[in-house]
């Protein structure tokens, strides 16, 4: 048997009845409809309701016959939605939001029971089943998000710094901030956990402030070294949200003035990922930004959303090409002809290009003949202390670690 999906009501019709059947809900596309149930054998008018209203879903989910009755009070129009249908959408929310669902509705269950049969009110109570199965996995995860607030709070949060350095010759010429948490029971936690974390509880901002206010206050006293670099930049991850906030252009330049920096002296980092999220907002904040002198890179370049046209529209300093090819281009010529076409790009686009996770002196080589000019990785330096990359600024003749 086929079951209709479309539902055509002239007025009067109804849909269905107090008591029926319960194996589907109706979302409303045109027309009103109204709610009514019978009290005493008089019919109760409860609620009307118009276009975009789903009836008929809670019998579904509660697997109890309809507790109301709906007719049309107009033409209507009407798309019936199977159980499984519904079932399948509900099983797609948020565990946590389910389970408030779910035990409302077990909750509206129990007093319509009792209304039903006042004489059981006062005999044994019933125990609610349980409506969160992985509640142990659920308290976890939200005693981190809130260890994560005090952490920050309590100073648990550090920054790394991992010099980016010139292929020919390895000398420092920047360096990316990168963020450390140790946890007071749990120790490391890597920062990629954290940092989702944070986006999902909307505490990255006050992470990006602090990856900030540290960077810059790094690099001001590096710079200030005798024998620094003289472009020395520092390189900071901001996130999709961090884009999005319309205080983030004058908090970034209050941050520079506050460490008497240039706007040159400091390269965001966000992924594609993050741009696309609201390509829009993101495209106004970097064209205001690149204005003001700031440089713009592409993180993971490669591995998000493949849709190129971004790069049309905005004002790009850098494309960071993610370790999954850079430091895979020596063993695979796959990724070796990724990287090739992305530095061929980078070229076209004007933009510098950096290699990021290279850990061997073939991955060295391999990037250099490729015509790549900038890279990141373990071969050259692994993330530091402020104190050992003052060393390492130091030290550093640029020759130590010259590739040919
Ligand atoms: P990312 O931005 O791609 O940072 C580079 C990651 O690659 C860092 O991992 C770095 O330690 C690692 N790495 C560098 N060279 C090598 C290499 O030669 N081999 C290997 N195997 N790894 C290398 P880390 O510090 O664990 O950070 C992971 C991710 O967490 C970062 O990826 C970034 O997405 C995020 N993250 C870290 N700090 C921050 C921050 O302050 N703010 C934001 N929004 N995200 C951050
Ligand atoms: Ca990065
Ligand atoms: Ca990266």
């Amino acid at each position: 048997m086929t079951l209709r999906t479309e539902i055509h009501l002239k007025p009067g019709d109804l849909l269905y009845t107090e008591g029926g059947e319960n194996d589907c809900g109706y979302i409303i596309e045109s027309g009103e409809i109204i709610l009514f149930g019978t009290v005493d054998g008089k019919r109760v008018d409860i609620e009307r309701r118009g276009p975009g209203s789903i009836v008929g879903e809670l019998s579904v989910l509660t697997g109890r016959p309809r507790t109301v009755s709906v007719a049309a009070l107009t033409e209507c129009r009407a798309f019936r939605v199977s159980a499984s249908q519904i079932l399948a959408l509900f099983e797609k929310l948020d565990p946590v939001l389910r389970a408030c669902i779910d035990t409302s509705i077990t909750f509206n269950a129990t007093l319509q029971d009792q209304a039903a049969n006042p004489g059981r009110l006062n005999a044994v109570v019933p125990l609610a089943p349980s409506t969160l199965n992985n509640a142990e996995d659920l308290i976890a995860e939200l005693r981190f998000e809130n260890d994560l607030v005090r952490g920050l709070k309590n100073g648990e949060f550090k920054m790394v710094y991992q010099p980016i350095v010139a292929l020919s010759g390895g000398d420092i010429v920047g360096f990316e901030a990168l963020m450390r948490w140790t946890h007071p029971e749990m120790g490391f936690v890597p920062p990629d956990r954290f940092i989702l974390a944070a986006e999902r509880i909307g505490a990255i901002h006050e992470l990006t402030d602090f990856a900030l206010m540290e960077a810059c206050s790094a690099l001001m006293r590096l710079r200030s070294q005798p024998g620094a670099p003289k472009g020395l930049f520092a390189s900071v991850n901001i996130s999709g949200q961090d884009i999005m906030r319309p205080d983030f252009v004058d908090f970034l330049t209050h941050v520079i003035d506050l460490h008497d920096l240039e706007p040159r002296h400091i390269k965001l980092e966000v992924t594609e990922t993050a741009l696309i999220a609201d390509f829009e907002a993101a495209d106004i904040h970097f064209k205001r930004l690149r204005e003001l002198g700031f440089g713009l890179s592409i993180d993971d370049f490669g591995t998000g959303y493949s849709n190129l046209g971004y790069l049309k529209s905005l004002p790009l300093t850098a494309l960071k090409i993610d370790r999954a090819f850079a430091g895979d281009a020596y063993q695979n010529a796959v990724s070796r002809g990724i990287v090739r076409l992305l530095i061929a790009l980078g070229k076209e686009l004007g933009v510098d290009i950096i290699a990021e996770g290279l850990e061997t002196s073939d991955d060295v080589q391999t990037l250099q003949n490729l015509g790549c000019r900038f890279a990141q990785g373990y071969y050259f330096h692994k993330p530091m202390s402020e104190a050992e990359l003052a060393a390492q600024l130091q030290t550093d003749t640029g020759k130590s670690r010259a590739v040919a």
